[in-house]
């Protein structure tokens, strides 16, 4: 099934919860939307379910208008953080539940429903939990168990409200993967509310970038975090180092740094601000013909195969965050106090309220 949203609004008294929102969801794919709380993920998704009516604009099932379909008709699966699995039915009942309501006409034969609800279970590897009842279960048990009552009445789309979010960050990562390993098994267009950019970029195959009931990016993962198209979606995917300062003739400087930009176009003068992830700074010693930001380094982190060094401006005194592999620090034989300088390998530059150069 095709899904698209278009021009949709949507308001809570004043506030703008959505804010002409048009988006399409690939066939098939994952797509996450991904924002701050309250930047509307919810809203959005209750709107394509039929939860939640928009003010103004579509929802485009196939290609049709939705606004007037119920929600059992729009065939959607639904999985929340606090899911309501039945406690005082089986999981093997909890599964079964959406066929066995379905109408006399559509309701499978009881080996029917048995087959399919061992089979979901054997699909979400719970199957030797079919007997027990939800309060024996853990957080990631219960989760899968809901994914798979979801799945149970073939949904042509699959809707996720941070279904993870209630779980401890080692169980949520191992649910992702699984949660992606199952999607390329079935192939569910499936629609994932998160606000942890992470686990956005490792499980989807687009991303959605809210804020404030508008849509600042789409795109695959890669590309939203390798080319951010505003300052926001550079700020909320992962740590950056920013430098405020003028734009001149090929130059940014900022305090007493000054850095290429090799992009900088037909920009003259103009108010800018470069941003730097920690991983692309490269760390040297300080010579006093070195050229790059003179920094002192506070304190390093060096735990595993990356080293993270909290440097700080020479200039400034503001803090710089820098990462590099463990072995690249250990033979330099840092200590903290130690003046270093380092350069960017890469930096992307927004002048004047956010245009990207
Ligand atoms: P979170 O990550 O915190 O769940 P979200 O991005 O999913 O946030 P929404 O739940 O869509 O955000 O809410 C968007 C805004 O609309 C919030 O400020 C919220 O308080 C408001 N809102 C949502 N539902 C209602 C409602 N029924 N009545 C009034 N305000 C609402």
């Amino acid at each position: 099934m095709t899904i698209a949203v278009k021009n949709i609004n949507k308001r809570f008294g004043d506030f703008v919860a959505l804010n002409n929102v048009s988006l399409d969801f690939p066939t098939g794919e994952l797509t996450a939307l991904l924002g701050p709380s309250g930047c509307g993920k919810t809203t959005l998704l209750r709107c394509i379910a039929g939860l939640e009516h928009p003010d103004s604009g579509q929802v485009l099932l196939d290609g049709s208008d939705a606004s007037d379909r119920h929600v059992r008709e729009r065939q959607v699966g639904f999985v929340f953080q606090h899911y309501a699995l039945f406690k005082h039915m089986t999981v093997f009942e909890n599964v079964a539940f959406g066929l066995r309501v379905k109408s006399r006409a559509e309701r499978p034969s009881e080996t029917q429903i048995r087959k399919k609800v061992m089979d979901l279970l054997g699909l979400v590897q719970l199957d030797w939990l079919a007997d027990r009842y939800p309060p024996q279960l853990s957080g990631g048990q219960r989760q899968r168990i809901a994914l798979a009552r979801a799945l149970a009445v073939e949904p042509r789309v699959l809707l996720l409200d941070e279904p993870f979010g209630a779980l401890d960050a080692k169980v949520r990562k191992e649910l992702r993967r699984w949660l992606r390993r199952l999607h390329d098994e079935l192939h569910v267009t499936s629609i994932f509310v998160t606000h942890d950019q992470e686990e956005a970029l490792e499980v989807a195959d687009q991303v959605v970038l809210m804020n404030k009931g508008k849509v600042e990016q789409l795109g695959a993962p890669d590309e939203v975090y390798n080319h951010p198209a505003s300052p926001f979606v550079y700020g909320f995917l992962g740590n950056v180092n920013v430098f405020h300062g003028r734009v001149h003739e090929g130059v940014i400087t900022s305090g007493d740094i000054a850095l290429d930009v090799p992009s900088h176009g037909a920009v003259q003068d103009s108010k800018g601000t470069a941003y730097i992830r920690p991983h692309d700074l490269d760390v040297e010693r300080y010579t006093p013909d070195a050229e790059g930001i003179v920094v002192k380094l506070r304190r390093a982190h060096a735990i595993g195969p990356l080293a993270q060094l909290d440097l700080e401006r020479a200039d400034t005194a503001e803090l710089i965050e820098a990462v590099i592999p463990n072995d690249r620090y250990r033979q330099l034989g840092l200590k903290d106090g130690e003046t270093l300088v380092v350069r960017p390998k890469r930096l992307h530059v927004f002048v004047d309220e956010g245009t990207s150069i």
